[in-house]
């Protein structure tokens, strides 16, 4: 413990490192404030569109089959409506379904995009750290205590932000 307390960079409001920890370390122990920046993540949106328009084949299938095995009297509008609604089940989860397959490309070409500026936003995450005392989060390379505004902008990885931050930290070295 006294070795790794040694290694420790002192506060920049206090100017103790008793109370310094990692943000991994101060995240791990309940600091939301020291939440890691948020990776990026593919979402799938039309699943549940998809998984309705196959029900609906599936239900128009059977009852067609039904209808016709059981010889049933059915009017021939009837049944030119059943089929007609079957096809447009069916027209309905192509559709879907390729937009579906659209929007997971999509989603991970704008993930793959992200992830340079979460690894960015990850690298200065490791670099900061925490004082229990003071609640404050800081650079041990700038003494520079983070305001809120820049740890939202950290954790949102807004890309341009997120540049900003790790430039200016950089500048005041
Ligand atoms: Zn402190």
């Amino acid at each position: 413990m006294t070795s790794t307390t040694a290694q420790k960079p002192t506060c920049p409001v206090c100017h103790q490192a008793d109370q310094v920890k990692t943000t991994q370390a101060a995240y791990d122990a309940g600091v939301e404030r020291c939440a890691p920046p948020d990776m990026p993540t593919k979402n799938v949106p039309l699943f549940l569109p998809f998984l309705l328009c196959m029900v609906f084949v599936g239900f128009f299938v059977f009852a067609i089959v039904i209808l016709i095995g059981s010889e049933a009297t059915l009017s021939l509008a009837f049944q030119y409506v059943l089929v007609g609604l079957t096809l447009i089940c069916i027209i309905a989860a192509l559709v879907v379904s390729y937009m579906a397959f659209q929007s997971v490309v999509k989603g991970d070409a704008e993930a793959t995009k992200r992830f340079p500026a979460w690894d960015r936003a990850m690298a200065v995450w490791r670099s900061l750290y925490y004082c229990a005392r003071n609640d404050v989060i800081f650079d041990p390379k700038t003494n520079k205590v983070l305001s809120n505004e820049e740890l939202l902008a950290l954790r949102s990885m807004q890309e341009d932000r997120a540049e900003q931050i790790s430039a200016t930290l950089v500048q005041q070295q």
